[in-house]
């Protein structure tokens, strides 16, 4: 019997009433939702532990039973990669955790990171019936998502997806992120020979040289690599598409197709006076020289500043883990200073939730106007004026608008600029052909993620801008699926 039907034959009417009739819905209803237990929040401040420690078996069972296994399933139309969220689910319930596991991969190539980082809150979960038509706190589809995808990394028996007969076609993959390796997967699924070019020494993009340890190990992030070497995937670090070789090169070595998922990583500053003091650096500088390079380790050669009075200055998901990263370095004062109020934070709600229990302190509606250094050079000061909020902007938050004459100073001796990214510019500098929009992110087919140039497709952050692991995954299996296409029809 195929996974398909399988499927079918578990989705029956029979396979459901026989589930429902072993628990009335209002019970599952009134069972109130699972807290994720965490580190205590004294002690992780000042340490690299995973804050989220995950569910135990008996959460797990308990929060999968609230699912009422819709007919109609809403919360599926809430991912971008049409996880089948009641059957992951249901097995949980019934105790089947690997095969809650194999269900996730069907269709996500990271389950144990999207579990993790994923902004379920506005996704899946905000689709949950219980969100739509009960107003009560949707089931804990991310925190049940980590369980299974946790429970099989540990159980030692991590299933590989099932590769196709090989067809001998080299597809070359630029940048390691969420989008390069689900488009790696979903190639070498269908049996391409695939190879995943990335620039830095580490495999992971963002997962890896943004993301930190105390919200995402590693380790976590290593298992779903070693999972697509084992099907085959191979991997070219400290390469960079563009330098170490051109695109142009690389077709003469007989790759067929390309994947651009070169990510976001150019940093922006706000060009105010004094940005270039010593003590002012980007969040992406910040992050990578701890998480990538070690730093907070002992015995490390990479230096990073370790101020006493740090300000980040954004509301993003990259300005929480920058700020929760300057109290883990030693950091006395670490401040969120953003020109909006919370409620248009941009941040995930459990980011702004653990910054909060960890002693950061938010200054909303605010914005830095200038710097100001010592007689060394080195930031001291900062020059900020006070916001309130006008009407919405494009991206429908209301904009804000400075307050005349609200200026003032405040102390810091560390500045993390984090207001942003964008997409990096080598590989459409490298392809003059590539049509790119204004704000140099490439253009491409949205039904075929093609760009100007046939056998070129991208996606994620380089697609995007900034946005998230899972739009970025998403764009992955996308680009595998018509690059597949195209390829059978030449
Ligand atoms: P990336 O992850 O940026 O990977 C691109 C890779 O391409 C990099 O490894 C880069 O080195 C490589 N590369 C670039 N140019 C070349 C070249 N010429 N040749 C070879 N390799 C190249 N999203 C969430 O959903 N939840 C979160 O909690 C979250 N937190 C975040 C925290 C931080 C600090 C940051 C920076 C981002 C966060 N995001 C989060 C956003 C998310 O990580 C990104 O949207 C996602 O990683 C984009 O994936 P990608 O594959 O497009 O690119
Ligand atoms: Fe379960 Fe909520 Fe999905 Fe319904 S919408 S199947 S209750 S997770």
């Amino acid at each position: 019997m195929n996974s398909e039907e399988y499927y079918k034959q578990e989705r029956s009417a029979q396979w459901r009433a026989d589930l429902r009739s072993k628990k009335k819905n209002k019970e599952r209803t009134d069972t109130p939702r699972v807290k994720m237990p965490e580190a205590p929040a004294d002690e992780r401040r000042h340490s690299y532990v995973e804050v989220n420690s995950g569910l135990s078996e008996a959460q797990a069972l308990r929060e999968a039973s609230r699912c009422i296994d819709c007919p109609n399933p809403t919360c599926v139309t809430g991912c971008p990669v049409e996880i089948n969220i009641p059957k992951f689910v249901k097995n949980i319930e019934r105790g089947n955790f690997l095969e809650a596991a194999h269900v996730l991969k069907e269709t996500s190539t990271l389950p144990a990171v999207c579990g993790r980082v994923c902004p379920q809150e506005k996704q899946c979960e905000a689709h949950c019936f219980y969100t739509i038509k009960l107003n009560k706190p949707a089931v804990a589809i991310g925190y049940l998502e980590r369980f299974a995808a946790d429970f099989e990394q540990q159980s030692g028996s991590v299933s590989i997806p099932e590769v196709g007969p090989a067809n001998g076609v080299k597809v070359a993959v630029i940048g390691s992120g969420p989008s390069g390796l689900a488009f790696a997967g979903d190639m070498a699924k269908r049996g391409y020979d695939v190879t995943v070019f990335e620039a830095l020494h580490e495999i992971g993009g963002v997962l890896k040289y943004g993301i930190p340890e105390f919200r995402l190990p590693n380790r976590v992030v290593d298992v779903e690599i070693n999972s697509l070497k084992t099907m085959g995937v191979q991997f070219e670090t400290n390469f960079i598409v563009g330098k170490t070789a051109t695109i142009d090169e690389l077709r003469t070595e007989g790759f067929k197709g390309f994947f651009v998922s070169s990510g976001a990583g150019l940093p922006r500053f706000m060009n105010i006076p004094g940005e270039n003091l010593v003590g002012i650096l980007s969040s992406n500088e910040y992050l990578t020289r701890v998480n990538l390079m070690g730093a907070f380790k002992n015995g490390m050669d990479t230096p990073v500043v370790k101020g006493k009075h740090v300000a980040v200055i954004g509301g993003g998901n990259t300005a929480m883990d920058s700020v929760r990263t300057a109290l883990r370095l030693g950091a006395e004062r670490a401040v969120i200073i953003y020109r909006r109020s919370l409620e248009e934070m941009p941040a995930r709600v459990e980011e702004i939730k653990h910054a909060k229990e960890e002693g950061v302190d938010f200054l909303m509606l605010h914005n830095p106007i200038e710097y100001i250094g010592d007689e060394k050079g080195r930031v001291k000061q900062i020059r900020l004026q006070k916001m309130e909020l006008g009407e919405p902007d494009a991206s429908g938050r209301r904009s804000p608008v400075a307050v005349e004459g609200s200026e003032y100073i405040i102390d810091a001796d560390t500045v993390v600029v984090s207001v942003g990214v964008s997409p990096n510019p080598l590989i459409p500098q490298s392809q003059p052909d590539l049509k790119v929009s204004r704000w140099g992110t490439l253009e491409v087919n949205p039904d075929t993620l093609q760009t100007s140039i046939p056998d070129l497709f991208a996606g994620g952050d380089i697609v995007r801008g900034g946005a998230t692991v899972i739009l970025a995954m998403g764009d992955g299996r996308k680009a595998a699926k018509s690059m597949n296409e195209y390829l059978m029809n030449r």
